[in-house]
């Protein structure tokens, strides 16, 4: 042990040395290959603490940490080596070898780590969704976690405001549960016991419970609004940590370290004084700019950063990435509420600022994009002072938030070199001075209907939205109600992707060209509307996917194809709707039959990535009088162009009774095997396709021919110049995979 201990000092100095970053992760791997029992060796007689969770485990990390004596006395963690390698390298960066431990792990490696180190406590903090095409489905994290806590030993404090957390912790054998709150709800809207749906509407907010008797344990300790109630004591307590959410961290780690015998009000005095967690929530300074830098990797994070920033009115940088280390697919940035902001002038930037300027545009938040980072902090900054936010000489902060690659890149960059405000970029907007776009919400909204506002409605009886159409849908409409209503179909089930956007898209295309409009996002747990005009299913987990065709098999929305209904399913709903799809566990369950279409389970890996796919019969979309589609600026020929995200593991055959949507230039699409390869399937009213991203904020011209199927009328163009950035952005991406005007016809597998 000896040996592989000092080969991890050894390689982790020379991977510094070596300019390999902080060296950790490298000694450790060479520690394992010399000893695998090496982690185990290390925390034995020790007292060791871990944290896991999908957030705030750094944090934690950190805050738990600190109350034990700080990094001086406690082995710990460098953030996000969270790994066994990591923590090997942790264990040994303190020179007692004896001395306590807190350590943080990676959600998916706890069932081993704990296993091998044998904790005294476990922190598990929260379970949501993240970078959902590179780690797998959160319920089978929490199954993961479920069998960890039922062979630990360590006492497990856990948030017992997250389902998915108590259903896991309840297994373990000693549990001190924390009300530590929690405003992310969307990965456990139903119970992952028995699947029904979880009620959280208890007076206090924070209490949920299933009719299968799975509920919220009764806490020992709770967050209240600024202070820790442990057993019958209340301690106030102030963080230098901005955030709802830090607080929740601190609660946490307070709670852990009374368990190891550290008083708590002692513990959250230690913690009081952190005020940088390795750059988060730290504030920099570039040239005359200062910035304060908050991290947040997943839509969970990320809406607890809106609720934070929400209340202000300064100005706001918000970066996104899309690398190995992010996730290659920025669908969440629809199930993020950046409504919030609407107070706020946003620059968006990082390589996915285009999806961040379509989403933004929809939120109704005033932004701009700018390439490069810093300009972004510059021009943010210029922003704040042309709205009188600050005196002069009195600079205001501006607030940026990143997703991890574009956080840790601005983090090496900023201050570093003498800065250049009119750098030239390949931005549509002049990064010196940004020219910024609002456009008014189309709609209040609400928790589950929305109704359009009366600027929606006012129009009536003429110009584009006047219900003069001829088409098939307007006089079905328009002899019930004045307003184009759209559905998203079991938001609850079927919303992994950001796929909510669809909808608003849909709905927010038709109230910018004057058509009165309303947007219901049906849940499961009601009936679902049959006579609207429009319906979105989108994509969802294997047993949420099962339950929404259970659900519709009730003849809704067969009904409303009946009635000339005209509908947009993707990926799990556009499974859902065929013949037959792969349940549970890969079991064939029916399908509403609606589309004649068949789902077997895959035999290869996923098929995720980016697609691109020509559409083949645009006629199909749209009628005949509006000639071919053109979507954006790049098309080949008349026909069109759509590009997206795909992630699933269904193949899926079409039959005589239904057409493809599009054949495949890049990406997988319907089947490995299918040849030509093609991606969805259109059959009447009926428009199916794998791609989401959501597919509308990224092929506006489909979804216009999805609202001209449904209202019958030519529809007017609109401005159109950020989403067909996004375009030009994703299909200059996947050009060099398309032969210069002869597709190559993919064969995989
Ligand atoms: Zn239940």
């Amino acid at each position: 042990m000896w040996l592989a201990r000092g080969s991890v000092v050894t390689a982790g100095a020379i991977s510094r040395r070596l300019g390999l970053g902080a060296g950790s992760t490298v000694g450790g791997r060479v520690g394992i290959a010399i000893d695998p029992r090496l982690l185990a060796k290390l925390a034995a007689g020790r007292q060791v603490a871990l944290v896991s969770g999908t957030n705030g485990k750094t944090t934690t990390t950190r805050l738990l940490a600190e109350a034990l004596g700080g990094p001086g006395v406690v082995a710990t963690s460098l953030a996000g080596a969270n790994m066994p390698a990591g923590l090997v390298a942790a264990l040994c960066s303190t020179p007692a070898p004896t001395g306590p431990a807190v350590l943080e792990v990676d959600e998916g490696y706890l069932g081993d780590v704990d296993a091998s180190v044998r904790p005294r406590v476990v922190v598990a903090l929260n379970l949501s969704r993240d970078q959902l095409d590179r780690v797998g489905e959160v319920r089978m994290v929490a199954a993961r976690w479920r069998e960890a806590f039922a062979a630990t030993k360590a006492t497990v404090v856990a948030n017992c405001d997250d389902p998915l957390v108590a259903w896991a912790a309840i297994a373990a054998g000693h549990v001190v549960w924390v009300a530590a709150g929690g405003i992310w709800h969307a990965d456990a809207h139903h119970c992952p016991s028995c699947d029904a749906r979880v009620d959280f509407s208890a007076a206090d907010t924070s209490g949920w419970s299933c009719t299968c008797g799975l509920r919220r344990p009764r806490p020992e300790a709770a967050l209240t609004d600024h202070a820790l109630r442990i057993g019958d004591r209340t301690v106030p307590f102030a963080l230098a940590l901005p955030g709802r959410f830090n607080r929740a961290n601190a609660a946490m780690a307070a709670v852990a370290a009374s368990v190891l015998g550290i008083d708590a009000a002692r513990a959250l005095e230690a913690m009081s004084r952190v005020d940088d967690i390795a750059g988060r929530f730290a504030v920099v300074t570039d040239g005359s700019v200062s910035a304060r830098l908050l991290l947040a990797k997943n839509p969970a994070g990320w809406t607890e950063l809106v609720d934070l920033l929400a209340g202000g009115t300064g100005p706001l940088v918000v970066a996104v990435n899309a690398r190995d280390a992010d996730g290659h697919d920025p669908s969440w940035l629809w199930d993020v509420p950046f409504e919030r902001l609407g107070r706020r002038r946003v620059v968006a930037t990082g390589e996915r600022r285009d999806d961040l300027a379509v989403r933004l545009r929809h939120a109704g938040v005033a932004h701009a994009t700018v390439r490069d980072q810093i300009d972004a902090l510059h021009a943010a900054h210029r922003a704040g002072s042309d709205m009188g936010g600050h005196s002069a000489g009195v600079n205001a902060t501006v607030d940026y938030v990143g997703n991890y690659t574009a956080f840790q890149e601005l983090r090496r960059r900023v201050g570093r070199s003498p800065h250049t405000a009119a750098a030239p970029t390949k931005t549509l907007r002049t990064d010196a001075q940004p020219s910024w776009t609002v456009r008014t919400p189309a709609r209040p909204r609400s928790a589950d209907t929305i109704r359009p506002d009366s600027s929606d409605t006012t129009i009536s009886g003429s110009g584009p939205g006047s219900g003069s159409g001829s088409g098939p849908g307007s006089g079905r409409a328009r002899a019930r109600r004045s307003a184009l209503s759209v559905v998203v179909v079991h938001p609850d089930l079927l919303g992994t992707y950001g796929d909510g956007g669809n909808g608003v898209v849909l709905a927010d295309r038709a109230a910018w060209r004057g058509i009165p409009v309303e947007l219901v996002l049906a849940p499961s747990d009601g009936p679902l509307p049959r006579s609207a005009d429009l319906y979105c299913l989108g994509g969802g987990e294997d047993g949420p996917q099962s339950r929404s065709a259970t659900q519709l098999a009730d003849g809704s929305l067969e009904d409303a194809l009946a009635r000339g209904a005209t509908v947009l399913a993707v990926c799990a709903g556009f499974q859902i709707l065929g013949h037959s799809f792969p349940g549970p566990g890969g079991v064939p369950q029916p399908g509403l039959g609606l589309l004649d279409v068949a789902t077997v389970r895959g035999t290869g890996p996923r098929a995720v990535g980016e697609v691109v796919a020509e559409v083949l019969a645009p006629t199909a979309l749209a009628p005949t009088a509006l000639g071919p589609i053109t979507l954006g600026p790049i098309t080949l020929g008349d026909h069109a162009l759509l590009t997206g995200f795909v992630n699933h593991a269904g193949e899926t055959r079409i039959g005589p009774g239904a057409r493809p949507l599009a054949r495949l230039l890049s990406g997988d699409g319907n089947s490995r095997s299918g040849a030509p390869p093609a991606d969805g399937a259109v059959a009447g009213t009926v428009v199916a396709t794998y791609l989401h991203g959501p597919v509308l904020a990224r092929n506006p011209a489909l979804a216009d021919a999805l609202l001209s199927m449904a209202t019958g009328q030519v529809l007017e163009p609109l401005d159109d110049v950020e989403e067909d950035a996004l375009r030009v952005e994703r299909l200059r991406g996947s050009a060099r995979k398309i032969g210069a005007g002869t597709p190559r016809a993919r064969k995989i597998g």
